[in-house]
């Protein structure tokens, strides 16, 4: 993820970050990919936080998953 936050492609303007929230829990994005390493061999998926953008003109929302490579 790149410094300055993304901008709509449509408004051209800055999304703002949100966080969101499923059932009070920060959501993830869970890879089809096991985790190396013993989790992995237990069936234990990988799993990235999300970072959400918010256009705050139209609402058109973009996911990021925090990804570390
Ligand atoms: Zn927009």
């Amino acid at each position: 993820m790149g410094e300055t936050p993304p901008r709509c492609p449509d408004c051209s303007v800055e999304m703002e970050q949100m966080t969101l929230k499923a059932g009070g829990y920060n959501l993830r994005v869970v890879s089809e990919e096991s985790t190396e390493g013993i989790l992995g061999s237990l069936g234990v998926k990988e799993k990235f936080a999300a970072h959400v953008f918010v256009c705050p003109e139209c609402g058109l929302s973009r996911v990021y998953a925090d990804i570390d490579e």
